[in-house]
């Protein structure tokens, strides 16, 4: 995968599609972004095949569908997938079944791009799954395209590349690179958020945050993840949660829960977020900046905990503390009252 990072890059995308031999693309972006993808459609010139300005949250099988077929039918040779995590999730997902390839040009924080991971949203249940082909090519990291990245989506969006790298320190296969990339890429957002949440429009914090951003995509996209991961995937895939609040709400929990059990991963991020407490520094600081404190606040309820924790533990996975129904219980009991956000 070949990176390009800085203020402009985007300019740089008509060389990037000429580089891969691309000649029709069909760019993807959601609803929302459809301006941006219109100017990405013009710079590209003759080389845009069309545009497919409907993706959505958890890439819906039906929305899938969609837009492989306006690829087919525009002929396209490859994808530009211009947005955040939704709109890369669709290249990723027309890739998978028909080899196309993918430019991502990512405008929040959330890391998909560097990742070989897919995900499809079917009858309230999220698969996902591994596999090279829906790795992105090229990936082209403009801050200038985050500059109205709304200060909420932001702040979660940023949270949301840190829990990669929090389950990344304690992964099964985590490695010495893995964990510097980890360390530098919580510093890196860390700092950043607070000066993206007081001034967005400030392109230092702006190149920062997705700097960060990229490192913990990486690690992401190289390490298997545990409690964390399986969780928000079951709040987004069953109950319809936002992706990047859920995981948001959700870290702090995951963290008091497992760290005490990987003590090398809490030093790192005791480092990296200059705190005793990553837990409670975690939570603390995403209410400061205006995050939900609390998965009732995003719509969950006490009933649903019966079934996220059978869905939780009908598959083992890696963890670094065993995961039992009653300790899961409590945990999921502690993100809905919000309790460390106090
Ligand atoms: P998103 O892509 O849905 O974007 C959130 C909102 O922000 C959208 O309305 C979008 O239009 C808007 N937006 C995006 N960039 C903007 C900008 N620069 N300025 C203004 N508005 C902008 O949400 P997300 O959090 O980026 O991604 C979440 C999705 O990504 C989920 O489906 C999740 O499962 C997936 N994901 C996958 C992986 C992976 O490795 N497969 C990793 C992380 C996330």
């Amino acid at each position: 995968m070949r990176v390009l990072f800085g203020a402009g890059t985007l300019g740089q995308l008509p060389q990037e599609a000429e580089r891969l031999g691309l000649r029709r693309l069909l760019v993807l972006s959601t609803p929302g972004q459809r301006a941006l993808a219109e100017r990405a459609a013009g710079l590209l010139g003759p080389t845009c095949a069309g545009l497919f300005g409907e993706a959505r949250t958890q890439v819906p099988v039906g929305t899938a569908d969609a837009a492989r077929a306006a690829a087919r039918d525009a002929g396209a040779d490859g994808c530009l997938a211009i947005g955040g995590g939704s709109t890369v999730g669709l290249g990723k997902a027309i890739a998978r079944d028909t080899g196309l390839p993918v430019i991502c040009v990512p405008t929040t924080y959330a890391g998909s791009e560097m990742t070989p991971v897919w995900g499809l949203t079917e009858q309230g249940r999220k698969r996902t799954g591994r596999d090279r082909t829906v790795l992105p090519r090229s990936v082209i990291y403009d801050p200038e395209l985050t500059l109205r990245l709304p200060v909420e989506v932001s702040v979660t969006s940023g949270f949301n590349a840190m829990a990669h790298a929090v389950e990344a320190l304690y992964a099964p296969d985590a490695s010495p690179i893995v964990s510097l990339m980890a360390e530098e890429g919580v510093r890196s957002l860390a700092a950043a958020l607070p000066d993206v949440a007081a001034d967005p429009g400030a392109i230092g914090a702006r190149t920062d945050a997705l700097r960060g951003a990229w490192l913990c995509g990486a690690c992401l996209g190289v390490t298997t993840m545990s409690l964390h991961h399986k969780l928000c995937h079951v709040l987004g895939g069953t109950f319809d949660l936002p992706h990047a609040a859920t995981h948001t709400v959700l870290l702090p929990y995951v963290a008091a829960f497992n760290l005490p059990a990987a003590p090398a991963a809490d030093g790192v991020l005791r480092r990296a977020l200059a705190t005793d407490d990553v837990p409670g520094h975690l939570a603390r600081t995403a209410t400061g900046l205006g995050a939900p404190r609390s998965l009732a606040e995003l719509g969950l309820g006490e009933r649903d905990i019966d079934e996220i924790t059978a869905q939780a533990l009908d598959r083992p996975y890696a963890n670094p503390r065993p995961v039992t129904e009653e300790a899961l219980r409590a945990l999921l009991a502690d993100a809905l009252n919000g309790s460390l956000a106090a």
